[in-house]
């Protein structure tokens, strides 16, 4: 596994080097939304702590960020009147990461409406 890369891009968005839409923030996590949302309300959650993915993530800043995720989803279904809200976590190529610094996507979900790929 490469090691992190400090340019990846959201980590210049975390050093605001870069734009982001940002709905929370606390000492250790981030949110802001996708640019490419796969449904309506696409939330993306990180950490502030530097790691790749699950792989190299310090176990100490997990809690806080499980927390975040719990706090989004339970606002992205209220503010996008969602039926549910799904979570998906990415890593490493294969798997589907294109991003390098962890983070989980929460996507509020209607009532038959697909995910955009
Ligand atoms: P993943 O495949 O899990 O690595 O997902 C990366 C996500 O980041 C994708 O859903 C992209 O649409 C999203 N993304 C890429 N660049 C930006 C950006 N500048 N601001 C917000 N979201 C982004």
């Amino acid at each position: 596994m490469s090691a992190y890369d400090t340019n990846n891009i959201f980590a210049k968005i975390l050093r605001g080097e870069i734009p982001s839409h940002r709905v929370y923030e606390d000492e250790a996590t981030v949110a802001f939304m996708d640019v490419m949302p796969q449904a309506e309300g696409h939330v993306l959650v990180l950490p502030k702590a530097p790691s790749r993915n699950i792989f190299d993530a310090d176990p100490a800043t997990l809690p806080a960020l499980i927390a975040t995720v719990q706090k989004i989803a339970i606002a992205a279904k209220a503010a996008f009147d969602a039926h549910g809200v799904t979570i998906m976590q990415f890593n490493e190529p294969p798997a589907g990461q294109s991003v390098f610094h962890l983070h989980f996507h929460v996507i509020p979900r209607r009532e038959g409406v697909p995910l955009r790929p």
